[in-house]
């Protein structure tokens, strides 16, 4: 299948308050952004018309903007009207919902003061970010050289463009190996994440899964938390040291894109994709489309 590259989708885009055709919606190069990372943006779903925790995702865009110091010229209540608005347009039942927001071309260098903050909001339909057979089978992780930085060198815990350089370097360098992605250590060598996705690991009936003081607290992390203690799971949240790796015998990872993928390979060392794991992939399936 060849691959539409994605200026080239049908639709409408939603881009500082007009609702422009889908090959409208272009930035000039002199773009703060483009230069500096000023950029923050989210991921989300819809699932039978309706955005997945979609209020979540609006709070965590502004407060990832705060976090980068860039004004937002739209509240959260506004976002979400925004967002009901590109879906209504894209009349899609299940897609993906991108909300973007950089620093224009009014100023250009370092210092941003002069810049607005511009928006926009892209729906077009996504299936599984990895495929339903490779997903129930498990993904292959390959440990990243490239470690999650210390919350006193970025804003870890924005959802901001910059955190993704290492992402895609790492990503690459799995795939170039045979893996579906890689597993970051922090900056202390503890597990951290996958490169868009958490992770957590099961031993027995706990879930142990990495405290998230360098990385984001996913959405579907917390989701998936409460859906473990409902089914009966103790989630330990902690450190988790790379050696203790071999000791668990489920391993997953959660994210919008993501959803709850089981993981069936960790560098040399193999998972078991558990009963439980399978009831939570399903249990999660089953209530974004409740
Ligand atoms: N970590 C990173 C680096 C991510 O990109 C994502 C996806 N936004 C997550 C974790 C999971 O976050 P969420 O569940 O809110 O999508």
């Amino acid at each position: 299948m060849a691959l539409v590259p994605f200026d080239k989708l049908q639709g409408k885009i939603w881009m500082d308050g007009e609702v422009v055709d889908w090959s409208d919606a272009r930035i000039h190069v002199l773009s703060h952004g483009l230069h500096y990372g000023s950029v923050v943006f989210e991921g989300e779903r819809i699932y039978n018309g309706k955005i997945f925790q979609s209020r979540a995702h609006s709070e965590r865009l502004v407060r990832s903007a705060e976090m980068l110091g860039m004004d937002m010229p739209y509240n959260v209540d506004q976002i979400e009207q925004i967002k009901r608005e590109t879906a209504d347009i894209q009349g899609l039942d299940d897609a993906y919902v991108r909300v973007v927001a950089w620093r224009g071309s009014e100023q250009m260098g370092i210092s941003a003061q002069a810049t607005k903050t511009h928006m926009a909001c892209a729906i077009w339909a996504w299936p599984s970010y990895f495929a339903m057979e490779a997903r129930l089978k498990g993904i292959k992780l390959q440990t990243s050289r490239w470690k999650r930085p210390s919350p006193d060198t970025i804003p870890c815990h924005a959802k901001a463009a910059g955190l993704y350089m290492i992402c895609t370097l790492s990503k690459h360098e799995a795939e170039a190996q045979g893996f579906d992605d890689a597993l970051m250590h922090d900056y202390r060598g503890y597990v951290a994440e996958a490169t868009g996705a958490n992770i957590f690991f099961q031993d027995g009936k706990k879930l142990h899964t990495p405290t998230p003081d360098c990385f984001l607290n996913g959405i579907t992390r917390q989701t998936v938390i409460k859906m473990a203690q409902d089914h009966g799971l103790e989630i330990v949240e902690r450190h988790i040291k790379p050696e203790e790796i071999p000791d668990f015998e489920g391993c997953f990872i959660t994210g919008s894109a993501a959803e709850v993928t089981p993981v069936s390979i960790i560098d040399e060392h193999q998972f078991v994709v558990t009963d439980d794991i399978k009831a939570l992939l399903t249990g999660y399936d089953q209530l974004v489309r409740a």
